[in-house]
């Protein structure tokens, strides 16, 4: 049994707590009235030193029941819902309902999509050959040492890079454009510029799209946001090396909308 609280609205977003029947508390997003973003896990495992959704760990996963609960509560408010993406409080490869929840969302002719940190690699590697609409490969980093430092307990950026390497050339053209790398800029983090050269080399040898995310702040970080000048230049930057990048729509960039903002609350004992 889940319900949605609804603590937050604007023209465009509207955020809800989504209680579940142990007392755990995450959210999710309905952005537009088309799209919902649903949480996977109560807390998560990963650690990215941003984020205020792993900041204290991982409590457990959710069911699948709890997956598609959230869907159907939102859509009982939302019956425009078309598109749903597993982009909340959690690492969604660290949740074993992940596939038959992505299965279901077809069923229900709503169009699935995931980001993930990276890891496991055998579940990204299954991932991408699933049957969802997009997969968004949480980077953040272009050597080694700064991914380490930003995606703790995600897979080494070697490793990751040499999965996606031999999986893209066995999707179809159609399916290796539903792939794309997430480099979301933190100040004094990953937003030196020969950190993004680095990424850059890494993601145009691969071919893929990226979505360059400007960071929200979070009050259980101390990590802080890049000058929007900044931001707009690292995007000619990438831009300049011929790769297809997008920046945060507009959605996303709101403070209720963005990246690692959803928060988990564990239960009260
Ligand atoms: S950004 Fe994603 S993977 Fe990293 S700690 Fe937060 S929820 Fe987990």
């Amino acid at each position: 049994m889940v319900r949605l609280r609804e603590v937050e609205a604007s023209a465009q977003n509207r955020r809800f707590a989504v209680e579940l029947a142990d007392g755990a508390t995450v959210e999710a997003v309905l952005y537009r009235g088309d799209s919902l973003c649903v949480s996977s896990q109560v807390g998560c495992a990963v650690g990215c030193p941003f984020c205020a959704s792993g900041a204290e760990g991982l409590t457990r996963p959710l069911t699948l029941e709890e997956l598609t609960g959230q869907v159907e509560a939102a859509r009982a408010l939302a019956p425009g819902l078309r598109r749903v993406t597993v982009s909340g409080v959690g690492e969604p490869l660290h949740t074993r309902a992940l596939e038959p929840f992505l299965h279901w969302c077809r069923g229900e002719r709503l169009a699935p999509s995931v980001t993930t940190s990276g890891g496991p690699i055998p579940r990204l590697r299954a991932l991408l050959h699933a049957p969802h609409n997009g997969v968004t490969v949480s980077v953040h980093a272009g050597t080694a040492s700064v991914r380490r430092e930003a995606v703790p307990q995600g897979p080494p950026l070697d490793d990751l890079f040499a999965a996606l390497a031999e999986e893209l050339p066995r999707l179809s053209r159609s399916r290796q454009r539903k792939v794309a790398l997430a480099y979301l800029m933190v100040a004094g983090l990953n937003d030196a510029p020969a950190e993004l050269d680095a990424f850059t080399a890494r993601a145009v040898a691969l071919g893929a799209r990226v979505h360059l995310y400007a960071y929200n702040p979070v009050p259980t970080s101390a990590h802080r946001p890049v000058e929007r000048d900044a931001y707009e230049a690292a995007y000619a930057r990438l831009r300049g090396a011929g790769l297809k990048v997008a920046m945060s729509s507009s959605a996303r960039v709101e403070d209720n909308g963005g990246c690692g903002t959803l928060v988990a609350i564990r239960r009260a004992r």
